[in-house]
């Protein structure tokens, strides 16, 4: 399956490479044919090139827009060579073979870039150069497809080492080449669309995504899955993160430590912070003076759920802390960093994954998140908006102590990372019971409290961390049950949005339990 190629149709707008390349090519003994800029650059490098216009028997035409569109160059390209059919057509109408085509596209996403006028636009979208591409990539059996300069060298190499391009490196650059033209393609309609949401939106739904790679499967196993990244300047996430050990990433494993490491985020240069995620979902959430403190406070809340978890820190990790937390199987661990006995801690525990992110990503960073309907993809700006001390309401009779303030923040923050409807306990920043994507809110609450009810009980506390606790709801209370069922189980204080029409109950309630309440003004679903 190794070709040794005859001929080479070169028509690049971007020369780069080009001298060196036909240069090679002609030393093997490749004929050389290419359109009007290219033909004239080679041959200024003194090299032997035929005229495409000589192998069409037509003249490059309509500014250049008719050049290569022709069935001695598509025929060459498409023929089947070892199918006798196709062999007598390319006799009968003196097609040769194309065995090397290269080609690189009009600039068509530079000339919008500099602000172009719509008729310079309009020339700088490439035709013949797609088709060629397109026609080559699709006979990649026989035909190879060279559309980046950074391809080049390879191609020399495999001519020099095979003395033709083999059948693996042609399926490459086939591939490569219709990723090139669906992103050329996807860049003119863009530009169709206009600007406004077309601008806001392209580099979520153009191709300005690279592969990073093939998972192993998706969220189930009969799914196929892949990672990609954008082009341009990088967050410290985890696909730019360094993994250290551990088994390959699988897609659930992306989903949740990314939740992990997100929540994480929000505690960039505070006090020592440990997250643990299950199902994208925070089960336990704690600050401390040590990351070991941290981290006990975080499995403490719920134990049960933390088996198998996914781990984010936003200090580097300790010794201490690694040896507890390879105590319980964990699937992930996310830091900034790890020194040397962590490291090696970890070391013995082979198939959990530890990876080391450039710090943390900026929490209230800019950006656009979709999601895909039947039919359609739905996109919104990041919920990267935030609140401060000076923007809390206090709307009860008592405002909240100092102390009960720090945790309602801290509980609002967790709060705003776990699926809706969520409710946070917390007190003493750690998270006391959290019940996540519940139908209603007054379930949610419901589950929070069993579960600082059943810590208390499992580590024999003489009471719930749910007493003296605040509570952070995601979206507003509707009715005032959600609220006094988070009172009963010990809740002092509370933050949440506010804005319903039942506000006023809801502040009664609120004040007849003697709850200090503040409401944030913002809202943060999560789905
Ligand atoms: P050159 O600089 O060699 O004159 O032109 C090279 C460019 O022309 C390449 O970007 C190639 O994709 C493009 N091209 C080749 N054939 C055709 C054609 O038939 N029509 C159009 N519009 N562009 C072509």
């Amino acid at each position: 399956t190794t070709v040794t190629p005859v001929r080479a149709l070169l028509s690049v707008s971007d020369k780069t490479g080009l001298v060196d390349l036909g240069t090679a090519l002609s030393a093997r003994g490749v004929e050389l044919v290419s359109t009007g800029g290219t033909a004239k650059a080679l041959r200024e490098a003194g090299l032997a090139v035929k005229d495409i216009s000589e192998l069409t028997g037509f003249p490059e035409m309509m500014d250049g827009r008719v050049k290569t569109l022709h069935p001695k160059v598509h025929g060459g390209l498409l023929a089947v060579r070892d199918n006798p059919e196709h062999a007598a057509s390319m006799a009968e109408h003196a097609i040769g073979p194309i065995d090397i085509v290269v080609v690189n596209l009009y600039p068509f996403e530079a000339t919008v870039a500099k602000g172009a006028e719509r008729d310079e636009v309009i020339e700088n979208i490439d035709i013949g150069g797609p088709s060629m591409v397109r026609s080559a990539a699709k006979n990649h059996a026989f035909v190879a497809i060279v559309t980046d300069p950074a391809d080049y060298a390879e191609l020399i190499g495999e001519l020099e080492s095979n003395g033709g391009t083999t059948y693996d490196f042609r399926r490459r650059l086939a591939a490569k080449a219709y990723a090139t033209t669906a992103a050329y393609d996807a860049a003119i309609s863009q530009w169709f669309a206009g600007v406004d949401l077309g601008e806001k939106f392209a580099p979520l739904v153009s191709m300005s995504r690279v592969l990073a790679g093939s998972l192993r499967y998706g969220e189930n196993p009969h799914q196929d899955a892949a990672l990609y990244v954008p082009r341009g300047p990088h967050v410290a996430g985890l696909p730019q993160a360094e993994q250290v050990q551990g088994k390959e990433l699988s897609y659930n494993n992306y989903n949740d430590a990314n939740a992990a490491l997100e929540l994480c985020a929000e505690f960039r240069g505070q006090k020592p912070s440990v997250v643990i995620v299950k199902h994208a979902n925070p089960c336990g959430v704690a600050q401390g003076e040590s990351l070991l403190e941290a981290w006990q406070g975080a499995l403490q809340c719920d134990d049960v759920s933390a088996f198998g978890g996914i781990v984010a820190v936003n200090t580097p990790l300790d010794g201490a802390t690694a040896e507890a937390i390879t105590q319980i199987f964990t699937e992930v661990v996310v830091a900034p960093g790890a020194d040397e006995e962590a490291r090696a801690i970890f070391a013995k525990k082979k198939n959990l994954r530890l990876l080391l992110t450039q710090g943390l990503p900026d929490p209230r960073r800019a950006g656009q998140v979709m999601a895909q309907i039947a039919g359609g993809i739905l996109v919104q700006d990041r919920d990267n908006g935030a609140i401060g001390f000076d923007d809390l309401k206090v709307v009860t009779k008592r405002a909240p102590t100092d102390r009960e303030l720090a945790d309602c923040l801290f509980a609002w923050t967790v709060a705003r990372h776990v699926k809706s409807n969520a409710i946070v306990y917390a007190r003493d920043g750690i998270t006391a019971g959290i019940g996540a994507g519940q139908m209603n809110r007054r379930d949610s609450s419901r589950i929070a409290a069993m579960k600082a009810a059943e810590a208390a009980a499992k580590f024999g506390w003489a009471e719930s961390r749910a007493v003296g606790s605040a509570v952070a709801s995601d979206a507003f209370f509707p009715f005032a049950d959600g609220l006094l069922a988070a009172a009963e189980a010990g809740a002092t204080a509370v933050i949440q949005p506010g804005g319903s029409i039942r506000d006023e109950d809801v502040i009664k309630a609120a004040d007849e339990a003697g709850l200090a309440m503040v409401f944030t003004g913002m809202r943060h679903f999560r789905h």
